[in-house]
């Protein structure tokens, strides 16, 4: 029964609940007993709060409350900040750290009656590609243990694909919520920068951080974009354009569609059988009356080091808060101040954190801030150009998501440059601003999930959901939760 009741989409849960055929009780405990029986392996939670959201549950009243989510367990990445809930980012640094106040975000989706049950497990500071970073262990993927669920929103992808929640919340800087949804067999959006507000995501990389949904369905990612998107005064990026019901207004029409297929996208370094898979779902695009043009792409060999100039720079400048000062533990013993803050920050990031710390302030020391920074910034303008002009031929650009399908855990993480190869098709929107969407449309022979990514033009989100879940109508993938055993 359980696996029934989270299998569910969340419009199915919604209508279940005001039918009283569910109650929130059962809903609720049907979580927290898959929480139980399988994220003893898995991993994907830094927190969970069984008590509280049972109480939670017990309180609501879906006959009154008829909030879009009320009742509906979900989660959230551990770096969107809530009220007087540990908010650690997957850091030591950040250890027992309750922030006092709620990400716009994380209310939105509160006051639309979800019952957020815990924290999911994540890269540390969001910096990875395989959640094998966080401090609190790493996360295995549902659909094989011995391998990475994707990174860095590893956790929410994982409690998702394995029916512990119908839908959780990630953030995306360089593909943080597409990669690890396309290695978990789940969907993942990530919005145009700034429809979605940032006020209290802890900030990665601030010009290209989006918050976004991941759920099993496109339906769903459209209902939790909708709820979680609008203008925010405490976001001075967001954007102030109204947003539409993207969830009630689904209407594929693939008769005058145009779909671009980028070269770059698909040969050198791209696995023969996700190729095959992703122009599959090109072809099946086709045979719904959708045009497939070719479109060229060429910065798409220069956006990853551009991203890992971009990304660094700007998280250099973003952790510098974190010193022990004002945030989490601080160094037992030190000499004076300085050393204070050193001993705090050598004991408190990991080892990824601070390769990237480095690495952005050396990007942006003088002599060499118009060598790496200065260009980096000069390859994010063509790469925006290379799309501009792409969407005067296409309407939308179809690609894999990720290179690989899931790779075994252990298999990267000594080796950052292969780990940020992961992200040459996703980092490429960031830098433009983009939305895109990642769903699963096949597996592959070692029966891993296979995932097809759409990209739009800004503020596109309709037409992505629109054609994404025409996709997933058409491909041989079901939207499901991964066959774990207790
Ligand atoms: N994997 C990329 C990185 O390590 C993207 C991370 C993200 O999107 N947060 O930077």
């Amino acid at each position: 029964m359980e696996t029934e009741l989270l299998d569910l989409s969340l419009n199915e849960l919604q209508n279940k609940l005001q039918n009283s055929e569910i109650s929130p009780v059962e809903l609720v405990e049907a979580s927290i007993s898959r929480y139980q029986n399988f994220d003893k392996e898995i991993n994907s939670f830094v927190s969970f709060n069984s008590k509280e959201s049972l109480q939670k549950a017990r309180e609501v009243d879906v006959s009154r409350e008829n909030g879009p989510l009320a009742g509906i367990p979900l989660a959230l990445k551990d770096n969107l900040c809530r009220a007087g809930y540990a908010t650690t980012c997957g850091s030591n640094i950040l250890e027992g750290h309750r922030p006092p106040y709620t990400a716009t975000a994380v209310k939105a989706i509160e006051e639309a009656g979800a019952i957020i049950v815990g924290n999911a497990n994540m890269d540390e500071f969001a910096m990875g590609s395989s959640t094998e970073t966080s401090a609190y262990g790493l996360t295995r993927n549902p659909w094989d243990t011995e391998r990475v669920p994707g990174g860095s929103s590893g956790g929410s992808a994982a409690a998702v694909a394995a029916g512990i929640v119908p839908a959780a919340l990630g953030s995306d800087t360089g593909g943080s919520i597409r990669q690890p949804a396309a290695f978990s067999g789940v969907v993942g959006f990530k919005p145009t920068y700034g429809r979605v507000s940032r006020y209290g995501l802890i900030a990665f990389a601030s010009s290209l951080d989006q918050i976004g949904p991941i759920t099993r369905t496109v339906e769903d990612a459209a209902l939790l974009t909708e709820i979680i998107s609008g203008h925010d005064p405490a976001d001075s990026t967001s954007l102030d354009q109204p947003v539409p019901e993207y969830h009630g207004n689904i209407n594929p029409k693939p008769e005058n569609l145009t779909v671009g297929i980028p070269a770059e996208y698909f040969g050198e370094g791209v696995d023969e059988e996700v190729e095959t898979i992703v122009r599959q779902a090109a072809s099946d695009l086709k045979a719904e009356g959708a045009e497939l043009v070719d479109v060229s792409l060429s910065t798409t060999e220069q956006a990853i080091s551009a991203y890992y100039v971009i990304a660094t720079a700007e998280a250099s400048s973003n952790l510098a808060r974190f010193d022990g000062v004002r945030y989490g533990p601080r160094a037992q013993e030190f000499e004076d101040m300085i050393d204070m803050y050193s001993q705090t920050r050598a004991e408190g990031f990991g080892a990824e954190v601070k390769r990237r710390i480095m690495l952005g302030t050396f990007v942006l020391s003088s002599g060499y801030y118009e060598a790496y920074y200065g260009k980096a910034q000069k390859v994010r303008t063509l790469i925006k150009r290379d799309f501009e002009n792409a969407f005067e031929k296409c309407d939308l650009i179809l690609t894999p998501t990720t290179p690989t399908a899931a790779f075994k855990l252990g298999s990267r993480v000594d080796d950052p440059v292969q780990m940020y190869m992961n992200d040459v098709l996703t980092a490429p929107t960031n830098l433009a601003g983009l939305p895109a969407i990642t769903l699963p449309v096949d597996a592959n022979s070692d029966g891993l999930p296979v995932a097809a990514q759409l990209i739009g033009p800004s503020l596109s989100e309709q037409m992505l959901f629109d054609i994404a879940y025409l996709l997933q109508e058409l491909s041989p993938w079901e939207p499901c939760s991964a066959p774990l055993k207790e």
